[in-house]
């Protein structure tokens, strides 16, 4: 497995201009595009290269998302020119997904300045800027439009690529490769990074380049690809294209990938799906499926939506943070980063579910013992993510005093739990049903048949997905789980005209939110044990937590108006469990060598309940975590690609617990 890089934090380009107003790379020497005109050599080289409007056509009746990759992104030239082209074409596949590798973005303002050299593709420049956020080395996952997605992986292409899974009959039908001059970035035309492109690329898939050089063309070849040298842009005699024969297969999984990490891709797509459990995980993940098309039935035993863990009335979006770089703090901060952006385009104008007012965390709220350094996290994720502040900055954002330093998530905020799942749950494709518990599910023909106990209604589904926080494990497929319950009450009290300054979510021992409906949320106690009784204990308790957070008594209103008590899922690891179900039998029947050798190597295949998927034990990170783990799920069952990277799935995989049972890494 690859060492992880040390920071998740990602170096700008350092840009210079031209007197035409064309950017150079300081670093590398060399230009982002042809002085003889960007726009045509985008044209040249790469659209008509590769064929793309007539492959298009060709594609029509297909419904699999045409993929195209490209290597070094730089001002987003082509990926405009790409839309510009998708725009004009008639027939064409219904979807277009294009995936891009970058190691140092520009930064908005020089994007903004490289763009004013074609303001007739402002349009599509306008949807990459909309949400474009280049400060951390992640996947983001921005939806263009309905129909375009664009994932720009931030980071070095070659570590990025092979991290990158795609399921069977989802790789790219062709790459843009736009590195700097391969005498001046070597790293990019190596055939170490050919061969990735090799095993992403779907059969028949093309490729092609601006360079012509012998050992680009050779690496390109040993890597597997049919090279060709075609006439090159505005006089350059030679360029490469070059395509893929991969008749038996398409895309394969990263080489480091655990065998028993990878479940079944490639089935029959799903056209319906039952999702038990109506809270964030549910809601969210019936919304991403219903967003591909699926039609989603949603049923709870609750009497309305969000009713458990995620109906506290405010929930805070903040990362879970960790001081080095990591696949888990990746997973954390790229959860954080597509959530925001997630909820903003949900939200459209309606500006109830959401409110980006920022979170300010005091350094010991999520470890006591050992409170995270500042200069640390600085140092990891960077200012653009959290930045330290003392206590007259954190007076200015939360517009009451308080005690001690702070850490500052500008892009952290709140939701309010009841709107947001509304808002997923209004979807025209799915439907619900509160109030019914569903007691078994069972694998049938195909298809999933869900019942309960004493009643006649069977309810019948291509998939099942479990999203029912600690009941997710009440199913004889998910008993092994290891799922617990952990309590919390929330305490709301009653607003007053100081406390309705309140201008960020606090965290510390407890959190507050700032006025909603003239109250205040105050969250939440924790305690290992599934009583939904409530406690006037825990409702001191948090009072007096919050009241350590402010130097001015009295700031805040101190009755307790109300309770709610939720019992959080979590996972014996405190991670969540996102993924299809395994079979434990099979799994440990198959992996049974592992009890003698812990060591031994497994290539066999994990095993699964087709069909059957699982999103739970999101903890007090469900705000974060949901929405990806919702877009993940949707896109294994629509066999499209996630972009969780391989160790993310393994991490999170409902297949790590027994794996680590029978090694006895318990
Ligand atoms: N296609 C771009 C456009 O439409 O503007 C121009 C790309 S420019 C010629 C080359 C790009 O490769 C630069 O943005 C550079 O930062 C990126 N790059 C260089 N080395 C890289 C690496 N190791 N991994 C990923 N990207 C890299």
């Amino acid at each position: 497995m690859d060492k992880a890089p040390s920071t998740l934090r990602i170096e700008l380009a350092k840009i210079e201009w031209d007197i035409n107003n064309s950017p150079r790379a300081k670093d590398f020497g060399d230009v982002y595009f042809s002085a003889s005109g960007g726009e045509s050599e985008a044209e040249h080289v790469f659209l008509s290269a590769n064929n793309l409007a007539t492959r298009w056509a060709s594609l029509k009746h297909n419904n699999k998302p045409f993929t195209i990759g490209e290597i070094g992104f730089g001002s987003g030239l082509n990926f405009a020119k790409t839309l510009q082209l998708w725009e004009a074409t008639k027939d064409k596949p219904e979807k277009l997904h294009y995936i891009a590798f970058e190691k140092h973005p520009l930064a908005a303002e020089d994007m903004v300045r490289a763009h004013s050299n074609w303001p007739h593709l402002q349009t599509y420049f306008d949807l990459l800027l909309a949400n474009y956020c280049p400060f951390s080395a992640v996947c983001y996952r921005l939806a263009i439009t309905q129909h375009i997605t664009l994932d720009i992986h931030f980071g070095d292409a070659l570590s990025r690529l092979k991290t990158v899974y795609l399921p069977v009959n989802a790789g790219v039908d062709c790459w843009f490769l736009d590195g700097f001059s391969p005498r001046l970035n070597t790293e990019l035309w190596s055939e170490e990074l050919c061969l990735e492109l090799a095993r992403l690329s779907e059969n028949n898939g093309t490729l092609s380049t601006y360079s012509a050089a012998g050992w680009v063309r050779s690496n390109l070849t040993n890597a597997g690809f049919e090279v060709t040298k075609t006439a090159g842009f505005a006089g350059k005699r030679h360029m490469l294209i070059a395509n893929i024969k991969k008749p038996n297969a398409s895309p394969t999984p990263p080489s480091g990938m655990a065998t028993w990490a990878q479940s079944p891709s490639g089935q029959k797509p799903a056209k319906s799906a039952l999702v038990i459990g109506g809270g964030l995980a549910g809601s969210s993940v019936a919304y991403a499926l219903a967003a591909k098309g699926l039609q989603v039935q949603v049923v709870d035993s609750n009497p309305t939506p969000a009713y458990g863990a995620s109906g506290i009335a405010q929930l805070a979006l903040r990362p879970r943070l960790y001081k080095d770089a990591s696949t888990l703090a990746e997973f954390y901060l790229q959860a954080f980063l597509f959530a925001g952006d997630h909820y903003c385009r949900l939200q459209g104008s309606n500006n109830s579910l959401w409110h980006q007012c920022g979170v300010l965390q005091n350094p010991l709220a999520q470890n006591k013992k050992f409170p995270l350094a500042t200069e640390q996290l600085n140092l990891n994720y960077g200012e653009e993510i959290v930045q330290s502040i003392d206590s007259e900055q954190a007076l200015a954002l939360a517009k009451l005093a308080l005690i001690g330093d702070y850490m500052y998530f500008k892009k952290g905020g709140w939701v309010d739990s009841q709107a947001l799942c509304n808002a997923y749950l209004c979807h025209p494709n799915i439907t619900t049903r509160f109030g019914f518990k569903i007691d078994s599910i069972e694998a049938n023909d195909g298809h999933w048949l869900s019942r309960q106990v004493n009643s006649s209604t069977v309810l019948a589904s291509d998939v099942v997905i479990l999203a029912n926080g600690i009941h997710a494990k009440d199913f004889s497929q998910t008993k092994t789980l290891p799922l617990e319950a952990v309590r919390g009450q929330a305490t709301y009290i009653e607003a007053n005209p100081k406390s309705e300054k309140l201008g960020a979510v606090v965290m510390g021992e407890r959190s507050i939110f700032p006025s909603f409906n003239h109250h205040h949320t105050v969250s939440a106690s924790y305690r290992r044990d599934s009583s939904i009784a409530h406690s006037s204990q825990d409702d001191e308790e948090n009072l007096a937590g919050m009241a350590n957070l402010f130097s001015e008594t009295l700031a805040i209103n101190s009755s307790a108006v109300s309770s709610k008590i939720a019992l959080r899922c979590n996972s014996k690891d405190f991670l969540p469990v996102i993924g299809m179900v395994a079979d434990a039998e099979k799994m440990q029947t198959e992996f049974a060598e592992l009890k003698r050798n812990a060591h031994a190597a497994i290539t066999g295949d994990g095993h699964y309940h087709e069909g059957l998927y699982i999103t739970a034990g999101h903890g007090s990170n469900g705000v974060a975590s949901c929405p990806l783990a919702a877009e993940h799920i949707a896109c294994m069952v629509t066999n499209q690609a996630s972009t969780l990277s391989q160790d993310m799935i393994s991490q999170l995989s409902p297949a790590r617990f027994l794996i680590r049972e029978l090694k006895k890494q318990v």
